[in-house]
C-alpha cells in the first residue's frame, strides 16, 4: 500500500470542507482552533508511521481519551465495570441527561459523558490516578514522553462544567459515583484536556488493533476485550451519528470536539485525522471526509 499517496489523497477529499464546520464553543478554550487546520497519521500495528498536513501539531484529545480510559479501567478491573455503564447507542447527545433518570443512572454506554463519568470514576478506584494512568499509558504507547494535560483546557472545562457536574451528581444519587464527585470531574476534565497529535493517537490506538497487546509486546488486556471494545466503537463512538459514521467509514472509532476522530483497523493498525471544525451532532467534518476517502480507496476496513 502506497500510505503516503491514500493521505495525500484523504487530506484533499478533506479540504474543500473544512469550512462547513465549527470549532467547539462551549469549552471557551477550545473555540479559538482554526477550523482550515488538518493532519492525519495511521501507524500499522507494525509501528510503521505515516502523515499528512498538520499531523504533529498538538490539539485537545477530548472525548477520544474516552476508549483509553475505558480499555485501562477494564484491563484493571475486569467486567465488573459492565454492571455500572451499558453497551447500547443513546440515541441522545453526549451530553443529555434525560435518560439517566428512567434508567437509574446507568448510562447507556462509555462514551457519552455520563458513561465517561463512570467509567473514570471506576478507574480512579481501581488506580488512585485516574488522570495519570491515562497521561502514562498515552506517552508509553505513542513514545511521547512530553505529552500532557493542557491545563487551561483543563480548567476552563471545570469552569463551565455545569452540564457534567449535574450528570455526575445525579448518578451519585443513583449510588453510581463511588468517589466524591469533584474528585472525578477533576479528573476526567484532565484526561479531556491531554493534549496530542495524530501521530500520537495513531500510535497509542495500536493496542486495539495488534487484540491486546500493547507497543512493547505486552498485553493489556486479551482479544476478547479489544473485540468487545472496538464493538462498542463502532456502535457508540461517534456520538449520535455512530450509524453515519459507519456507513461512511466503515470502521470503529472514537471521536472528540477538539476535532479528532482515531479510528482502529484490527489487524492493520489505526488512522487517525482531525481538524477543529465539528457538525452539529460534534463530528469533525474534515476528518469524517478524510476517513471516508482513505476506507473507500484502500484495504484498511473491517467490512
Ligand atoms: N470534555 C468534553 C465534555 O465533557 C468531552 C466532550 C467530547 O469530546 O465529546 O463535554
Amino acid at each position: 500500500m502506497d500510505y503516503e499517496e491514500l493521505l495525500t489523497r484523504a487530506r484533499a477529499a478533506a479540504l474543500p470542507v473544512l469550512g462547513r464546520g465549527q470549532p467547539a464553543d462551549y469549552i471557551p478554550a477550545l473555540a479559538c482552533a482554526d477550523p482550515y487546520d488538518f493532519g492525519m497519521a495511521l501507524a500499522t500495528v507494525d509501528g510503521e508511521v505515516h502523515g499528512t498536513g498538520e499531523w504533529r501539531k498538538p490539539f485537545s484529545v477530548q472525548s477520544v481519551s474516552k476508549l483509553f480510559a475505558l480499555s485501562l479501567a477494564l484491563a484493571h478491573g475486569g467486567t465488573a465495570l459492565w454492571k455500572r455503564v451499558g453497551r447500547e447507542p443513546s440515541g441522545n447527545p453526549f451530553n443529555s441527561l434525560i435518560q439517566l433518570e428512567s434508567e437509574h443512572g446507568i448510562p447507556r454506554n462509555p462514551f457519552i459523558n455520563a458513561g465517561a463519568l463512570v467509567v473514570t470514576d471506576a478507574l480512579l478506584s481501581l488506580t488512585g490516578d485516574a488522570r495519570g494512568a491515562v497521561v502514562d499509558f498515552l506517552r508509553e504507547e505513542s513514545g511521547n514522553a512530553s505529552l500532557a494535560v493542557d491545563p487551561a483546557v483543563a480548567a476552563s472545562e471545570a469552569e463551565h462544567g455545569h452540564r457534567n457536574a449535574a450528570l455526575a451528581h445525579f448518578m451519585a444519587s443513583f449510588g453510581n459515583l463511588h468517589n466524591p464527585v469533584e474528585e472525578v470531574l477533576e479528573h476526567y476534565f484532565a484526561h479531556c484536556s491531554v493534549a496530542a497529535d495524530c501521530r500520537d493517537l495513531a500510535l497509542a490506538g495500536g493496542f486495539l488493533a495488534r487484540h491486546g497487546l500493547r507497543a512493547d509486546g505486552s498485553r493489556l488486556f486479551g482479544r476478547g476485550d479489544a473485540k468487545r471494545i472496538n464493538a462498542v466503537l463502532l456502535t457508540c463512538g461517534a456520538y449520535d451519528a455512530a450509524g453515519e459514521f459507519a456507513y461512511r467509514v466503515g470502521l470503529p472509532g472514537k471521536s472528540g470536539v477538539g476535532g479528532g476522530i482515531l479510528a482502529i483497523v484490527p489487524g492493520r493498525g489505526a488512522v487517525c485525522a482531525w481538524s477543529p471544525g465539528l457538525d452539529a451532532v460534534g463530528n469533525s467534518v474534515g476528518a469524517m471526509a478524510a476517513l471516508e476517502d482513505f476506507t473507500a480507496r484502500s484495504d484498511w476496513s473491517v467490512f
